[in-house]
């Protein structure tokens, strides 16, 4: 099935912010659907998330993590700190430019950021706010805060006290409640060693941060039900959708609102069932994160092609034939090859969440 329904928003395509970030998540959960939010490292793979939007007409979540913003802006910039905030800036800056001309909108977003990340963030705001001085709109639709290894009173306090300003300018916050098992760019802990009752959300926790954080903006709840960052072997930890179903009901219930209030988000999804990730949306997940199974797309398609053609990995002229290899060595000959694997890979990923061919963007 594609096409959005009559009642969908129409938006001009590119970055949305403020009302339209709002109304693209509503029609997501009004269309019982969810985009991908792929995290990406460099202008490859941003162009492969764009190239694979518009070809799949879905809209689309880019996302840098500190690491990925931190390589985006070159991993010899001595000054790591500074490098992850100018990184994260340079590649907003790139999809401000180029997406609209890819036909789609798309939420500019960043991924976990801890307690040592806050600084992070609040450098990321701090551009917005002089962007948003000049032309009327911030560079990110959405920053994440994962203060969620922290006592929840500090996670929300933090969280409460970031809110406002990005609020000012339309921006969204994600949370994090419970801990997503397994280990993201230096963030999270071992699935081995966290209790397991931490690895599923409190209902009562999201009801907490649902009373701290409605009033004061936008924000969207990335909740543990079971979900582990990375690939594993099968069996490890259970997910349980049902865990989301049960926080939505007890705000609706306590709060008088109407049905799937809290915008969802589901990190870890690499790998998961099927049949668990419909449920999960039909719970108001809106966001499911993607980025070890597009890592493996790009370096599988690379490495097939180096196993393939050794030679001009080796020299610049075979050694025999002395046939030239500058074709075959061409960065741009093997990155287009890990460029198209990863579009593959991002419109299953648009297959799987049901947004193919939904995209709310004005032809
Ligand atoms: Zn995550």
């Amino acid at each position: 099935m594609t096409g959005q329904s009559a009642t969908a928003p129409r938006l001009t395509p590119g970055v949305v912010t403020g009302e339209n970030y709002r109304a693209l998540v509503a029609a997501c959960k009004a269309g019982g659907y969810a985009l991908p939010a792929v995290n990406v490292t460099g202008t490859n793979t941003v162009n492969a998330v764009l190239e694979a939007a518009a070809e799949a007409r879905s809209d689309v979540i880019i996302q840098l993590s500190n690491g990925g913003a931190r390589f985006f802006a070159g991993e010899g910039l001595p000054d790591a700190a500074l490098a992850k905030v100018l990184g994260a800036v340079s590649a907003a800056r790139h999809v401000h430019l180029l997406a609209q001309h890819y036909g789609v909108c798309v939420v500019m977003h960043t991924d976990h950021a801890n307690k040592p990340l806050i600084p992070w963030v609040e450098g990321l705001i701090a551009h917005s706010e002089a962007e948003f001085q000049r032309v009327g709109r911030p560079l990110f639709s959405s920053h994440m805060l994962d203060l969620s290894a922290d006592p929840i009173d500090f996670n929300l306090g933090e969280c409460a006290r970031i809110l406002p300003r990005l609020a000012a300018m339309g921006m969204s916050l994600e949370i994090e409640l419970g801990v997503t098992g397994g280990e993201e760019d230096g963030v999270g802990s071992d699935i081995d060693d966290v209790d397991d009752s931490r690895l599923y959300t409190q209902p009562d926790d999201v009801a907490q941060a649902y009373r701290t954080l409605s009033p004061l903006g936008d924000f969207s709840v990335a909740a543990s039900f079971g979900n582990v960052h990375g690939v594993y072997a099968p069996g490890n930890v259970k997910l349980r959708p049902e865990i989301l179903e049960a926080s939505q009901s007890l705000v609706q219930k306590q709060f008088d609102t109407g049905p799937n209030p809290l915008n969802l988000v589901f990190h870890g999804g690499s790998g998961s069932e099927k049949s668990k990730i419909t449920r999960a949306i039909g719970y108001g997940v809106f966001k499911m994160n993607i980025d070890t199974d597009t890592q493996f797309a790009f370096a599988s398609a690379v490495g097939e092609f180096v196993m393939a053609n050794t030679l001009a990995f080796q020299h610049q002229i075979d050694p025999q034939t002395k046939a030239p290899y500058k074709k075959l060595y061409d960065p741009r000959k093997w990155l287009r090859l890990g460029e198209r694997n990863v579009v593959e890979r991002v419109k299953q990923a648009f297959t799987d969440l049901g947004s193919t061919g939904k995209t709310v963007a004005t032809a």
